[in-house]
């Protein structure tokens, strides 16, 4: 889904409002991604604001089962016009104020904003890092029937009937 920019800036107060509701392409995801975005329009930006819901199929890191984790993302992201603005926009003097270690992205060559990028990249910087499909998992079934083995190890049997006669 490409939002185009003229939308934005021609639509009510320079501001679109859009509900996604599919899938993204290369994210693994059980049903689609839905979204409620906010494209809004200030001189020579767009800032896109809302909220993602994605069921993304993953990997767990320690026992390699595959698993689905609810990724709610908020977005918050600033698009920063390319060569495409005329030299009036740019002079309007309305600019939005970028706080410190604001993201900005610049749109070069193109009068539209990905939204499927937008969102494949703010779900896959929100997944997890480990990646565990529950926080107690204790690792692959190789290491259970280790943990198991160890446990009912036949050679530890004789400790059990051991006595003690002093
Ligand atoms: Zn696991």
């Amino acid at each position: 889904m490409n939002i185009s920019i003229d939308d934005i800036k021609n639509a009510k107060n320079q501001s679109l409002k859009i509900h996604f509701d599919n899938e993204v392409k290369n994210l693994s995801t059980e049903g689609s991604v839905v979204a409620d975005l906010v494209f809004s329009a200030y001189g020579s930006f767009i800032n896109a604001k809302g909220k993602i819901f994605a069921n993304v199929k993953l990997v767990c890191d320690r026992c390699l089962k595959d698993f689905t984790k609810n990724i709610e993302v908020d977005v918050d992201e600033t698009y920063k016009l390319g060569s495409l603005i005329s030299n009036e926009e740019a002079h309007s003097g309305q600019e939005i104020e970028l706080k410190d270690g604001d993201f900005v992205t610049e749109l070069t060559g193109t009068d539209e904003v990905d939204v499927d990028d937008l969102i494949y990249q703010s779900v896959t910087l929100n997944i997890p890092n480990p990646c565990v499909c529950d926080i107690n998992c204790n690792g692959d079934s190789e290491m259970e029937k280790y943990i198991k083995k160890e446990v009912s190890d036949p050679r530890l049997e004789v400790f059990k009937n051991l006595k003690i006669n002093n």
